[in-house]
């Protein structure tokens, strides 16, 4: 099997504008690692199906930070991925340098279908393939990169990626309820070396062993991470800290929605690259403005398959719904004595 990486020059000449993020101003921003899966889905929802569905976690997040800072993309895909897919990242501004492509070799692929209320679904296959002998290694500058996510692939993977960093200022990961079920051991190493993890109700209660929410992030909290964002599909996400700090972020009401998947890694996309936009330390009310711009990002990438609807925004449509977000929330402070 031959093996190449992508070779796409996306470092801006210096004082230049980045030519891939998607917005207009570039001062602060810092480079933001993921590695994660590169997929082809094959979805089925109680009213369409769509297969040879591109997907995978690396792909959502990708698409959904690119709005806010640079980022750069670790994976492995095979000869059968669609070649529209790499040319829509490198347009949006992701740097495909670590994307590892296998010659004759099969792209990751998954299959789901998704229950009446649209926020539950059941796993029906998945196939690593080229996943299985991956062994990432990052390109030189890439090491460098302040910003690292490790979003939902084998917990192994995400090891060897975080041994490679220098020292990021600061960590988020992901994972699902596959890799807890049957790589606890790896997944527990992983946990102990991050900052933030962001994980759905179903697979924290399953991490933790508790079935209040409460009580199983005051476990999750104990295995590494500072922050935990428990993200919950349509009644959206909250957000605990070690010195006990809950916030809410809601998910917006939305008439349709047409494919759920990939929502959490477009939510972890629009968190993170928030953050590595901010190029600040990561403090409370950053992270709270970050809630909501994964919240933003999640809520377009449910609005169509794939990452279609991620691919055709504009940042005034996603400055739109920000605004929206905040008036959803928006509320006097009153004196009830
Ligand atoms: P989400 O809906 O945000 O949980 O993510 C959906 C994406 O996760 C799909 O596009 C799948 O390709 C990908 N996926 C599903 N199972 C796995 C797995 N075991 N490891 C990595 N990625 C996966």
């Amino acid at each position: 099997m031959l093996r190449f990486w992508l070779l796409a020059t996306t470092i801006p000449p210096p004082g230049l504008c980045y030519a891939g993020v998607r917005t207009m101003t570039t001062s602060q921003r810092s480079n933001l690692l993921v590695v994660g899966s590169v997929a082809i889905d094959w979805i089925i929802t109680p009213k369409a199906e769509r297969a040879e569905s591109v997907g995978g976690s690396a792909t959502y997040f990708a698409m959904a930070a690119s709005f806010f800072t640079p980022v750069r993309l670790v994976g492995v895909v095979g000869s059968d991925f669609p070649e529209q897919t790499t040319n829509d990242l490198r347009n949006a501004g992701v740097d495909l340098r670590g994307l590892e492509v296998i010659e004759g070799g099969k792209t990751f692929r998954w299959k789901g279908r998704y229950h009446d209320n649209m926020n539950d679904r059941t796993t029906l296959e998945t196939h690593l393939n080229v996943f299985e002998s991956f062994a990432p290694k990052l390109p030189a500058d890439y090491a460098d990169s302040e910003y690292l996510f490790l979003a939902n692939i084998q917990p192994s993977l995400q090891q060897q990626v975080r041994e490679q960093m220098k020292k990021p200022v600061l960590v988020g990961m992901d994972t699902m309820n596959l890799w807890i079920e049957i790589a606890r051991g790896d997944l527990a190493k992983v946990l102990n070396g991050i900052d933030v993890l962001t994980i759905n109700d179903e697979e924290a209660r399953q991490l933790s062993g508790k079935d209040n929410l409460v009580k199983a992030a005051q476990e999750i909290l104990k295995m590494g991470p500072h922050s935990l964002v428990i993200k919950r599909g349509e009644h959206g996400a909250l957000l605990f800290e070690r010195d006990g700090d809950i916030f809410a972020a809601p998910a917006l009401p939305l008439e349709d929605v047409v494919d759920p998947t990939g929502a959490g890694d477009s939510f972890a996309g629009g968190f993170m690259g928030y953050l590595a936009g901010q190029g600040t330390a990561v403090a409370g009310p950053v992270l709270r403005t970050a809630m909501i711009c994964g919240s933003v990002m999640a809520s377009f990438c449910v609005e169509g398959f794939s990452y279609d609807r991620l691919r055709e925004l504009t940042i005034d449509q996603v400055q739109d719904r920000f605004d929206r977000f905040a008036h959803l929330t928006d509320f006097s402070r009153a004196n009830l004595k």
